[in-house]
Parts: structure tokens; C-alpha cells; sequence
């Protein structure tokens, strides 16, 4: 045996035992004649000691330990005469009569402690090294607890998990696919799933009724802000349910979740949102709720006043800042110059300052009245003290860039309390977004999803506008911001599916080809139904109270898809390119 106890167990009712530990050396030193050893394993940190009267051969040993050799070392637990609090186990220490080194260690090339020295290349490249520190430790701890929850709670809900395929063929979910060569059918590939989408729907036509997976998903995107080109998926499905079915069912999850993992209690019931409504008001369809600062339509007591800026918009909007009337000439300059960044899109910015004074000041004063401007303000539902921004354009952008500007704002103003929960179901989606540079629709959450049973014949219809106005039965779980979950009740009628490949603009000969497998399976008796998916790791960076979802990932990639640990993606040898019939035509550039 290794070991009698691990590096986070002993305590002071333990003194007097004589144990055997086994771990890595995180520092040792040198103090008044005895040495002092930290040694760390997965549970924590014992203090070790070799005392000055100790056997030369023994002392010798402990000064010979660099950081990060593995020993193991017996001795007695005896209490501490200074104790440490912050340690779980800062009340002993183990005097020591033997060391083994286990095995010995180069210097490592960054510290091993909680607050390490290494940048994020290094510890990038040295992850198993980076993955020994006790912050990450804990968020994987936190990643598979969070699991078990959610194979418990799904297992006690009838769910069954089953395992879908990798090598397939492509299930459109918006991004480019990973595809893999076939050695064994020369000149063809599979894709590599960006969901299990297809496979889970042919699993309820197949009658597995309710079908879960804690799964694997790839997708060939630009790595903006914080995703992984392979990334879990919690991925869900059921037979013979409406929406009702698949929130209610959910939201018990995420109820359950978030009791067992951080002891919170979300409201009950979630609230839901229009899509419509959440764009209107916040900008987003992901709105952050925990705070108000909402979207105002002020085009009507804005346009058509001489002023040509807004006399050429759409759309005009605005938003009330609480407190920041106060902002200088200086400030909002600044913020102008933020609008105008491409992140946001904005050309300008026009405010209006309603002074506690009871005076107003407004970038536009010479268009407008003071008493058109007050009906702005009263548009804008705004009070003494507030800072009104306007922003104008075509409605949903105009609405997208004020969502930026509130979301900007409810930071500044310390409105985004991360220990404040606001869950919210997003729903009533569109079925469509059309895109006027490819001139044509695209399903706004992909082509498995239901037109709601009331807009049948809108559906059916040819003109753009109808086709427009058609809400999907989809839904998105979002929190603080974020979306962490989204799905739809699906079409199950080969029909209905066909039509959608056609409003898609895809032809019958393209469909066959790439969906005949769901369409006929259509054919067989398909039951209604419906699912979602969740991020699991942004699930799991939420509850661990961390920004990025690489933290919760063992092996992540780094922002431009690379694992600098392996080394891939990297070329492969000659032979394996013949044996695919695959040739390079990509040159380096000099
Ligand atoms: N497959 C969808 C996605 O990956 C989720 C769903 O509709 O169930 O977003």
C-alpha cells in the first residue's frame, strides 16, 4: 500500500498515529535545523517535517527534494505548535522517519500553487502540469459532480442515455463541419456531428421516448469569445410532449442544479419572454433581466422633426441611465467613441441629460423644442437624474446596439451582481431570418424545427412576408446574459420537413441527398416531439463562478483551435495522405 491517508484527511484528533502519505513535493525549506516539506496530492496539502536529530541519511533525503518529486513519507502525526486556520489540515504536521522518492522532477517551468507564475501559453503547453493546481482540480471536481446530477435527475425522470455516432454525416446546427476522410471508401468523408441532432430524432422515432447524452459536439467556427471547437453538449430529447412539456421538465433540472450544486433557489417558475419582446425591450435575445434600463421606441416622438438623421431612420430608440445625468462633456465623448466601434456598429450618439436641477441638456436641443423634448423624455421613461441615449437605424439593429449599450452601462453601474441568478426562458422565435446578401431564409434554430400549429398556413405560403411572421416553437434558457440552452418541438411529418428544405431553398434532389434518412424515417410513424440541449461547459463555469469554460475543460484548445500540448492540428506523413487519396494544395506563405 502507497498510502495510509491522503494529503487532505489528517487532523488533530489523528495525533499519534503513524501514517504514510504520497504525493508531489509543492516546496520544501529550511528552518532553524528541520526542514520543512509542503506535500499536495488531488485533497489537499500536509505539512511534513524532518527534524534537526533526525538520522543524517534522512535529513540528506529532505534536502535533496526539488519541487514537484514524488515521495513517499512516513511518520507521526503530531499537532502543530503555530497552527495554520487557512489549511484544513493546519493543525498538524507529520514528523518524519523516512522518505522514498517515488521519482524525481525537472524543475517545473512555472509554480504549482494556486496563484501560478506561468502565462497562459505555458501553462497551455504544460497542461498536466497547469492541471495539478488546486483551482483546477476543483473545477473539474465541480464539471463531474454536476454531471452526476444531471444523469440522476434525468435517470429519475425515465430518461435512458444513449450513445450516438461521431463518424456521420453532416447535421446542419449553423457552423462549418469537421470532416474525416474514408480509408476504407476512397474520395468520401464524414462529418464529424456538430449535435446529435438527427441521430436523437430517429431515436424517438425508434420509440426510446425520453433519450439523454452528456455528449461530444464539434463545430468548425472562428473561435470568438469563449468557445471550443469541440465542446459537451447535455443533449436531450422526448416523444409525445408540447413545449410545456419539455420547460417544465427542464427547468426542474436546472432547479435541482442549482439547489444541489451552489444552494440557490431560482424563482419559481422561470419567467418567459417573447422573442419579440426580448428584442424590443432589451435588445437581445438573450436578455440579462437582472436589471431594468429597458428599451423605449421613441421613433414616433423623434422623426419627422427636420432633424435628418433621425428623419432617415427606421427605427429610433433609447435608453435611461440611471445617475449618469452627471456625465461630463469628456465622458460622453468617450461613449460616443465607444458606440462607433465596430463591436457595437453605431454612427452616433445623442443624449439627453435630465439634471437633478431640474434643467435639461440634450445634443440635439437646436432640432427640437423644449417641449418636444420632453415628450422624449417621457417616451424614454425617463426620471430627474438620468442620462438618456439614443441610437437610430434599422429597428432590430438599432435595438441590437442599444442591448450592447445597456448591457455596457449595467456594468459601469455594478448591475451585473454575479451572485444574483436571473433565469429566463426565451420563446415564440421566429422559424426564419432571412439574409439579404445570399437573398434567402435560414432557419433561425436549424431545419428540424416546428412552425407553431396557428401559423400552418404562413408556413405553406409563398410571399416572403408571411413566411416571415411564422414563429417557430423553440426555446432558449438563458441566464445573467448568456444562453445556455435552446431547443424546439420538431417537425415529425415528411411533409412539413420536406416544405421546410424548400422555404430553405434546398432542393428535392439536394434534401434526398442529405436528409432522405430523416424524411423516410418520417414515413414510418414518427411520434410528435421535441427536445433541447444545454452547453455543459458553460453550465459548469457557471456554477463554478469562472468567465471562461476553458477552466472546465481537462484539454481545451487554445483561440485559434490549437492544442499547444500535442501539438495538433499538425501535418500527417506522407503515407496516410496516399492511403486517403488526399492531396495538399495549401503553400505557406513566405
Ligand atoms: N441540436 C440543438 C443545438 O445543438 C439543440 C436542440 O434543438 O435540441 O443547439
Amino acid at each position: 500500500m502507497y498510502r495510509t491517508h491522503t494529503c487532505g484527511q489528517l487532523r488533530a484528533s489523528d495525533a499519534g498515529k503513524k501514517v504514510t502519505l504520497a504525493g508531489w513535493v509543492q516546496r520544501s525549506r529550511k528552518l532553524g535545523g528541520m526542514t520543512f516539506i509542503d506535500l499536495r496530492d488531488r485533497y489537499g496539502i500536509t505539512q511534513l517535517v524532518v527534524k534537526a536529530d533526525a538520522p543524517a541519511e534522512l535529513v540528506e533525503t529532505a534536502n535533496s527534494l526539488g519541487r514537484e518529486f514524488v515521495i513517499q513519507a512516513t511518520g507521526e502525526v503530531v499537532e502543530r505548535e503555530s497552527k495554520n486556520a487557512k489549511m484544513d489540515t493546519g493543525d498538524i504536521e507529520i514528523q518524519l522517519d523516512s522518505i522514498n522518492i517515488l521519482n524525481k522532477s525537472v524543475t517545473p517551468p512555472f509554480t504549482i500553487e494556486d496563484n501560478s507564475d506561468g502565462g497562459e501559453d505555458l501553462r497551455a503547453k504544460y497542461r498536466y502540469l497547469d492541471l495539478r493546481r488546486n483551482p483546477l482540480q476543483r473545477a473539474l471536481k465541480i464539471r463531474h459532480n454536476i454531471a452526476i446530477e444531471i444523469r440522476n435527475y434525468l435517470d429519475s425522470q425515465n430518461f435512458m442515455e444513449i450513445e450516438t455516432p461521431y463518424l456521420i454525416k453532416s447535421t446542419p446546427e449553423g457552423a462549418r463541419d469537421f470532416v474525416v476522410p474514408s480509408r476504407m471508401n476512397p474520395g468520401t468523408f464524414y462529418a464529424l456531428p456538430q449535435s446529435p441532432q438527427t441521430f436523437k430524432q430517429l431515436l424517438m422515432v425508434a420509440g426510446y421516448d425520453r433519450y439523454f447524452q452528456i455528449v461530444r459536439c464539434f463545430r468548425d467556427e472562428d473561435l470568438r469569445a469563449d468557445r471550443q471547437p469541440e465542446f459537451t453538449q447535455i443533449d436531450c430529447e422526448m416523444s409525445f410532449v408540447e413545449q410545456e412539456d419539455v420547460l417544465n421538465t427542464f427547468e426542474g433540472m436546472m432547479r435541482t442544479l442549482f439547489k444541489k450544486i451552489v444552494n440557490v433557489d431560482i424563482p419559481n417558475p422561470i419567467p418567459r419572454m417573447s422573442w419579440y419582446d426580448a428584442m424590443d425591450k432589451y435588445g437581445s435575445d438573450k436578455p440579462d433581466i437582472r436589471f431594468g434600463m429597458e428599451i423605449h421606441d421613441i421613433t414616433a416622438q423623434t422623426k419627422g422633426f427636420g432633424f435628418s438623421v433621425f428623419d432617415s431612420a427606421e427605427y429610433i430608440g433609447s435608453i435611461a441611465v440611471p445617475g449618469a445625468a452627471s456625465y461630463t462633456r469628456k465622458e460622453l465623448d468617450q461613449l460616443t467613441e465607444w458606440v462607433k466601434r465596430p463591436q457595437v456598429g453605431a454612427k452616433g450618439l445623442v443624449y439627453i441629460k435630465l439634471n437633478e436641477d431640474g434643467t435639461v441638456k440634450s445634443s440635439v436641443d437646436k432640432f427640437y423644442t423644449p417641449e418636444q423634448i420632453q415628450a422624449i423624455v417621457a417616451a424614454a421613461e425617463a426620471k430627474k437624474g438620468d442620462l438618456v441615449l439614443i441610437l437610430c437605424g434599422a429597428k432590430r439593429k438599432a435595438q441590437t446596439m442599444l442591448g450592447v449599450l445597456r448591457i455596457e452601462m449595467g456594468n459601469r453601474l455594478g448591475y451585473r451582481d454575479p451572485k444574483v441568478f436571473a433565469p429566463l426562458w426565451v420563446v415564440d422565435f421566429p422559424l426564419f431570418e432571412w439574409d439579404d446578401e445570399t437573398n434567402r431564409f435560414y432557419a433561425m434554430h436549424h431545419p428540424f424545427t416546428a412552425p407553431k400549429p396557428e401559423h400552418l398556413d404562413w408556413y405553406y405560403s409563398d410571399k416572403k412576408e408571411d413566411l416571415e411572421r411564422v414563429c417557430a416553437n423553440a426555446y432558449d434558457f438563458v441566464l445573467n446574459g448568456t444562453e445556455l440552452g435552446g431547443g424546439s418541438i420538431r417537425i415529425h411529418e415528411a411533409a412539413m420537413q420536406e416544405r421546410m428544405f424548400e422555404i430553405l431553398g434546398i432542393t428535392k434532389e439536394e434534401a434526398d441527398y442529405k436528409f432522405g434518412f430523416i424524411i423516410n424515417a418520417f414515413k414510418f410513424g414518427a411520434p410528435p416531439h421535441g427536445g433541447l440541449a444545454f452547453g455543459f461547459d458553460r453550465v459548469c463555469a457557471l456554477f463554478g463562478g469562472q468567465e471562461t469554460i476553458r477552466d472546465y475543460i481537462a484539454f481545451p484548445k487554445n483561440n485559434q483551435g490549437r492544442d499547444v500540448m500535442i501539438d495538433a492540428p499538425s501535418q500527417i506523413d506522407q503515407v496516410q495522405m496516399d492511403e486517403l487519396f488526399i492531396q495538399s494544395t495549401f503553400k505557406p506563405e513566405e
